[in-house]
């Protein structure tokens, strides 16, 4: 179940790809690749999944529940790592799902190379005073850009660190690059929390700047759904 973003509540099979070029302070995510994966109907297989196995699974979680799934979700760790296995074989899972990419929104020339096989587009915007990580502002410019036509969504996590004026040029940029995509304020799982008297006002600080603001947290994780 997507527990995240515009596409909320929608099921998905998503395919996680393992590595990350960040490394957020909130991160909850292994970053090296385990040995055997568990698929959802509890079997567990070796990995790496190769191109056809990872077909085989696909048409079978399909053929058990017809008309369930809304897309499949390539996730991570930062799926674009692996835009050159992508581009071979998203043609292929296309074909069986609509495509929705989440990613960490740094690496434009890697989207680039996987644009045409994608059907939606989740991407963070990653504050530096919540990641811990420096923002790589330039590389989500051209990244928004790029995405905008395809459609989708653009995150922020925030968290009570955040810096209001990281959060504004976050939110003009996100208007000025891509208007068409709704901009969600995300907060942080875990750790301290956003009181709700602050989410409001970042809300509206955002939404000064921007056109379509929403606020929404995690739910997988109040489902019991990792
Ligand atoms: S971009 Fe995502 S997967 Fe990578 S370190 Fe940050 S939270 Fe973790």
């Amino acid at each position: 179940m997507q527990g995240e973003g515009a596409w909320v509540g929608r099921r998905q099979i998503f395919v996680r790809c393992a590595g990350c070029n960040l490394a957020c302070a909130y991160c909850d995510t292994r970053h090296e690749m385990p040995s055997e994966i568990l698929t959802e109907d509890g079997r567990a297989l070796a990995n790496p999944v190769g191109p056809e196995a990872l077909l085989t699974l696909v048409d079978a979680f399909l053929k058990r529940l017809p008309g369930a799934h809304h897309s499949l979700s390539l996730t991570g760790g930062e799926p674009l790592l692996h835009a050159g296995i992508l581009r071979e074989i998203l043609p292929l899972l296309r074909g069986r799902l609509p495509v929705y990419l989440e990613t960490n929104g740094t690496l434009p020339e890697a989207l680039s190379q996987v644009l045409p096989h994608l059907d939606h587009v989740a991407l963070d915007i990653k504050l530096s005073t919540v990641t811990g990580e420096p923002t790589r502002w330039e590389a989500h410019a051209e990244f928004l850009r790029l995405a905008d036509p395809v459609g989708g969504c653009v995150k922020l996590v925030v968290a009570p660190e955040l810096a209001e004026e990281e959060l504004a040029r976050a939110a003009a940029l996100a208007a000025e690059k891509a208007p068409h995509l709704p901009l969600i304020l995300q907060p942080r799982t875990g750790g301290a929390a956003c009181t709700a008297s602050r989410l409001l006002r970042w809300q509206a600080l955002a939404a000064r700047l921007h056109p379509d603001v929403r606020v929404i947290p995690q739910t997988h994780v109040a489902l019991g759904l990792r």
